[in-house]
Formats: C-alpha cells, sequence, structure tokens
C-alpha cells in the first residue's frame, strides 16, 4: 500500500512542532520564506517517512496531510 506525504506550504507557520515530534527526523524548516513570511517546514529526508502520521496529528494548522495511493488496476480482460 502507497502513501503519499503533502505539506501545504502557505498554511505552514514554522512553528516546529512537526519537526520536533517525527520519530524519523524527516522534517526540516526551509531557509525560504512562504507567502506568510514564514519558514516552512519541508521533507528532508522524505524516504526515511514511515507515514506514522504524528506530524499531521500535532500541527495546529493541518498543514500536513498524509493520503493513500490508489492505484490503477488494470482492466480485466473481456
Ligand atoms: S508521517 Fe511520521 S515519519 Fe513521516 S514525517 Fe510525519 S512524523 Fe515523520
Ligand atoms: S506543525 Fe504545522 S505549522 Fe508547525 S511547522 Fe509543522 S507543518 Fe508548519
Amino acid at each position: 500500500m502507497a502513501y503519499k506525504h503533502y505539506i501545504d506550504n502557505n498554511r505552514c507557520k514554522g512553528c516546529g512542532l512537526c519537526v520536533s515530534v517525527c520519530p524519523k527526523k524527516v522534517l526540516e524548516l526551509s531557509s525560504e520564506i512562504n507567502t506568510k513570511s514564514y519558514f516552512p517546514v519541508y521533507q528532508a529526508r522524505p524516504e526515511d517517512c514511515i507515514f506514522c502520521a504524528t506530524c499531521c496529528i500535532m500541527c495546529p494548522d493541518v498543514a500536513i496531510t498524509i493520503t493513500e495511493e490508489i492505484e490503477d488496476k488494470p482492466k480485466q480482460p473481456v
């Protein structure tokens, strides 16, 4: 089963809560500002993400979502 981790840069206020709770140290704060003049979080090490969803739960601004990716099934032969 595949999952997708998405961070909405423009909702993030760079509080760093998600960075501190991530058990795999996937997240870091960017050195570039977003449209609200905050330094938003980004996935510095996406390959280490275990999709535990702790960051999504902790974010007070609901800036992080994890969705399950639906894989296209090949069509059955008629
Ligand atoms: S889902 Fe878990 S492992 Fe992945 S970035 Fe969020 S807290 Fe870290
Ligand atoms: S907890 Fe939310 S608002 Fe705070 S840095 Fe992480 S994504 Fe941004």
